[in-house]
């Protein structure tokens, strides 16, 4: 009998252990489902459905190099995945663990109507391999990453199989055109094609070019204004690529990589916790934060749209906000300073933020977006403080963000270094640029007095 196998964040044929396992049964069919439902609220996002639309479309391909094909339906995983075994013949399903809790909860429902055998390898390590000493779960991330460097490294990757075994008859297929993940008018992602190639090889090209670069990561990683990361997120986000193979070959070359391998363990880290805590994208890890007075959006809607559109008169912050547009990413030490702008300066609650985020990210993850997010608030279990309030225009001169202000936001483009960071400050705002829409001072004291109101 043939066996299914269920693709969902795992869009790869190489170290991937459900495909690897279904192999070695028979016949092989690879399914991915389509399912709105099961996530409510958190749906794909458009950023990740352009995302989507061209990993399948370079899943697809692969699998027909190999003599196979991508089966896609619409729907309840579980109905769609068990519809398939009927037609088929099949009753066992392969695929790899997923931690979301929408992810969760279909397992559980495919489980009671199919076979169904899980694999690791969507993380370095599955989620409860390191305990605390007490046997919890940690929720702490320094001592949490000690302990996985421990485990480290991961088993070495495998290969893509050359052939995969097609079943005698294929079930019927969605068209993927069908499903309209791309933007139509208008076509905001006209721009993402320029800087992005999802799908298995354009993921194993970002590692390879990555490595050349890893030595200088230290230093650049924190400069907006070079390509001093991987940009790896949408690639693992997807599953187009394993941890442990961009582990194995980012340790390979001769840098030292440990702080690039933290940050790795920073995605495992946010993992474990939305495991823990499956509500994390939605309520405040800690429940002190329930009490904060955050603004109203009905009062501050219109800095929410500044926010959104990069219009706050903040160039660090704008410059931010406009790449994310543009591209559907943000350098990490920019989200830091949008995210604390909204949260603080603007008052306007994490979830406002992470919802757009989650809509305009092409690396929209439920656990790196909710854990970063409520870090950034203070609100997470392991948090900065939300009284650790980040000035954006002295981050903005200390990461030297001049030529990133240059790109993003052009009406500034003539500024000198100098002046570029608060063009206000030197007289030098252009009329085409908007002033500040709140003081720095103004903001901070703001935030200082809504912490203040909170019950202790
Ligand atoms: P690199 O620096 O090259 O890091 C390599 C990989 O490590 C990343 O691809 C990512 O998978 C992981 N990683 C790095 N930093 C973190 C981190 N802080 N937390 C968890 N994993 C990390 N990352 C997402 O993947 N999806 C999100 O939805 C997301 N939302 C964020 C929201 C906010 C407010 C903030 C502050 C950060 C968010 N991040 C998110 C984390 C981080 O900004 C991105 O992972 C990083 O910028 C991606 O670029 P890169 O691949 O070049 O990173």
């Amino acid at each position: 009998d043939p066996v299914l196998l269920w693709f969902r964040q795992d869009l790869r044929l190489s170290d991937q252990a459900a495909l690897a396992a279904a192999i070695s049964e028979g016949p092989v069919i690879p399914v991915y489902v389509l399912d709105d439902e099961a996530p409510r609220h958190w749906a794909m996002g458009g950023a990740s459905r352009w995302w989507l639309h061209h990993s399948l479309k370079a899943l697809d391909d692969s699998l027909r190099a190999r003599g196979s094909r991508l089966i896609l339906r619409r729907g309840k995983s579980a109905d769609m995945l068990a519809e398939i075994a009927k037609a088929t013949g099949a009753s066992r399903v392969h695929g790899l663990h997923h931690y979301e809790p929408w992810w969760r909860n279909a397992e559980k429902s495919v489980a009671r109507l199919l076979d169904l055998q899980l694999h690791d390898g969507g993380l370095l390590l599955p989620p409860g391999a390191v305990r605390t000493g007490t046997g919890g779960m940690y929720r702490i991330y320094t001592p949490f990453s000690r302990a996985v460097m421990d485990h480290m490294p991961p088993a070495p990757p495998h290969p893509a199989p050359h052939a995969i075994d097609a079943p005698a008859r294929w079930p019927d297929s969605d068209a993927l055109d069908d499903w309209r993940l791309l933007p139509t008018r208008p076509d905001w992602a006209k721009g993402f094609a320029k800087d992005w190639t999802p799908g298995e090889a354009g993921a194993r090209r970002n590692v390879a070019a990555f490595i050349d670069d890893a030595g200088d990561y230290p230093v650049a990683r924190n400069l907006p204004s070079i390509e001093g990361t991987s940009r790896l997120s949408p690639h693992l986000h997807f599953g187009e690529v394993s941890p442990a193979y961009v582990w194995h070959r980012v340790t390979s070359s001769s840098h030292d990589a440990t702080i690039f391998l933290k940050e790795l363990i920073w995605r495992d880290y946010a993992h474990v916790q939305i495991c823990e805590l499956p509500t994390y994208g939605s309520a405040n890890a800690r429940d002190s934060f329930d009490a904060l007075p955050w603004r109203d959006l009905r009062e501050a809607g219109a800095d929410f749209t500044a926010w959104k559109t990069g219009t706050t008169g903040y160039p660090i912050v704008d410059a931010g906000m406009r790449q994310l547009w543009a591209t559907g990413w943000m350098h990490n030490r920019v989200r830091m300073i949008a995210a604390s702008f909204l949260i603080k300066h603007l008052l306007i609650d994490w979830r406002h933020g992470a919802r757009w985020f989650w809509d305009t990210l092409v690396d929209a993850s439920y656990a790196n977006n909710s854990v970063n997010w409520q870090w950034v608030a203070g609100s997470g279990v392991d948090a900065n403080l939300f009284t650790r309030i980040m000035a954006p225009l002295s981050q903005s001169e200390k990461f030297d963000a001049a030529d990133y202000i240059r790109q993003w936001v052009p009406e500034l483009a003539g500024l000198s270094d100098a002046a570029i960071h608060d063009p206000d400050a030197h007289d030098a705002r252009p009329n085409s640029y908007p002033a500040k829409i709140i003081g720095h001072r103004e903001g901070r004291e703001r935030a200082l007095n809504a912490y203040r109101q909170m019950k202790p």
